[in-house]
């Protein structure tokens, strides 16, 4: 089986609200407090080992502003998780909200499992799991595809946050 996660959120934490307060505020010092807050406030607060037999594979697909989030996000895994999980990034848009974020990041992530192989997929995102949802059941009555399991995880209920 192919399980795959979402990173922040998911497999770590990520303080939704610091992010748009740096936005809001916009200037070196917020950016470099919300980098700070994410490099020493970021551990593991789900273990993906737990949910996997041992012959499964584990992915994190993830949404990266640039290759060098990517890279960041790819040693954070690494050192929290050895050789346990692939990362699998998408590159969706930056500095939006709303649904200028969770369309084209939930159709980025559904193209990424449907290459993948991706048994079942893990997201804090309500609106990211509906569109996924809604979008793979699009292309179900359309084509021959495994189905796959979305699943909405964490504390996040409420849909259409912009
Ligand atoms: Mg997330």
């Amino acid at each position: 089986m192919n399980i795959a996660f979402d990173m922040d959120g998911v497999l770590r934490p990520l303080d939704l609200t610091f992010i748009r307060m740096a936005e809001a505020v916009n200037n070196e010092h917020a950016w470099k407090a919300l980098e700070l807050h994410i490099l020493t406030q970021t551990k593991p607060q789900l273990n993906p080992g737990m949910f996997a037999l041992q012959g499964d594979s584990i992915y994190c697909i993830t949404n990266c502003s640039s290759e060098n989030s990517a890279n960041k996000k790819r040693r954070w895994l690494k050192h929290f998780f050895g050789d346990m999980v692939e990362i699998l990034p998408v590159f969706g848009p930056k500095g939006a909200w709303g649904d200028d974020y969770y369309r084209p990041v939930a159709k980025d992530k559904l193209a990424v499992c449907y290459d993948n192989d991706i048994d079942i997929y893990f997201d804090d995102c309500p609106d990211i799991i509906r569109i996924m949802r809604e979008l793979h059941k699009e292309d179900l009555d359309f084509g021959e595809l495994p189905f796959i399991h979305f699943i909405k995880y964490g504390a996040w209920i409420e849909e259409g946050f912009e």
